[in-house]
């Protein structure tokens, strides 16, 4: 069985209900603020290993109480941490989350620590080789994802790419990828950047999209979601995906990692929070 090394983010969630979004200028009163571990790298690192992987996660936190706590929430789902950076001066990243009581969020991400990820902090993924899985999803420097996927594809490591939140990567490492996941919107806006055209002389896009309720695609194959009563959407691709890496390490085949996969993000949308309790 393989090891899955997650590159990404590791965020501090502030989420509160309001009764509706404010509009630029206006301030609107939130009920209750609730803190929790998130940002979309822990959150697939800490899903990979709820399905039993060896997981290695690759981030940076800051020199604060909330980067220690973080790096202790991770030992206890048992994900190796030897690889999460501890950057002296800056503070570990957060997520303003106002929720609307028709369960409508948005987000705004302050990087903090994750931004300092650099190259250097690769290095550990030169123990892995084939039968390994390299699960990226953004929120860091594009830059380093790059260097990454580079460094993974050069010793026969597995390259999973979530592009979320969208942002244009180079098409020789988007193809890299097997498979690159996007939710609806984020699929939308790869069409609409041509990339696939590009991408045509590395080999194409294996795409697969993940479709909310209706289920996930990774080209000819499509397997519908569990018919679940929906409590909280967020994380739900983040599930996915680390299941997904999870699956792949394990040697599973695209269809059984695709079940194994939908399966956790059923699981996750019947829950609050982003992540499992320990
Ligand atoms: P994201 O959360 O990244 O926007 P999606 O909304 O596509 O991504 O959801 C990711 C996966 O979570 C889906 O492919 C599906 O397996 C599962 N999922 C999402 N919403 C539901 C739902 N209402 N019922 C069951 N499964 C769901």
């Amino acid at each position: 069985m393989g090891t899955v090394a997650v590159l990404g983010s590791l965020n501090i969630d502030l989420v509160t209900t309001v009764d509706r979004h404010p509009r630029p200028g206006e301030t609107v009163l939130g009920e209750d603020l609730t803190r929790v571990f998130g940002g979309k790298g822990a959150n697939q690192a800490i899903a990979a290993a709820a399905m039993g992987a060896q997981v290695m996660m690759i981030g940076r936190v800051g020199d604060d109480d909330e980067g220690a706590r973080y790096i202790e929430r991770l030992k206890e789902f048992g994900v190796a941490t030897d690889s999460v950076v501890v950057t002296p001066g800056h503070a570990t990243g957060h997520a303003l989350i106002p929720v609307s009581r028709d369960g409508e969020n948005s987000i705004i991400v302050i990087g903090g620590a994750n931004l300092q990820l650099t190259e250097e902090d690769l290095a550990p993924l030169d123990a892995l080789g084939e039968g390994d899985v390299l699960l990226t999803v953004l929120e860091v420097p594009l830059p380093v994802v790059e260097a990454a996927v580079r460094r993974a594809t050069s010793r026969g490591v597995r390259v999973v790419i979530n592009v979320s939140p969208y942002a244009e990567l180079a098409a020789e490492v988007l193809a890299a990828a097997d498979p690159l996941i996007v939710n609806e919107h984020e699929a939308r806006l790869l069409e609409e950047s041509g990339v696939a055209r590009s991408a045509q002389q590395y080999g194409g896009l294996s795409v697969l999209t993940t479709l909310g309720a209706e289920g996930a695609r990774w080209k000819d194959i499509s397997v519908p979601a569990d018919k679940v009563s929906a409590v909280d959407t967020t994380g739900a691709g983040d599930a996915f995906c680390g299941a997904l890496g999870a699956a792949l390490a394990a040697g599973s085949d695209k269809r059984t990692a695709m079940e194994a996969a939908t399966a956790a993000a059923a699981v996750a949308v019947q829950r609050r929070g982003a992540q499992p309790e320990p």
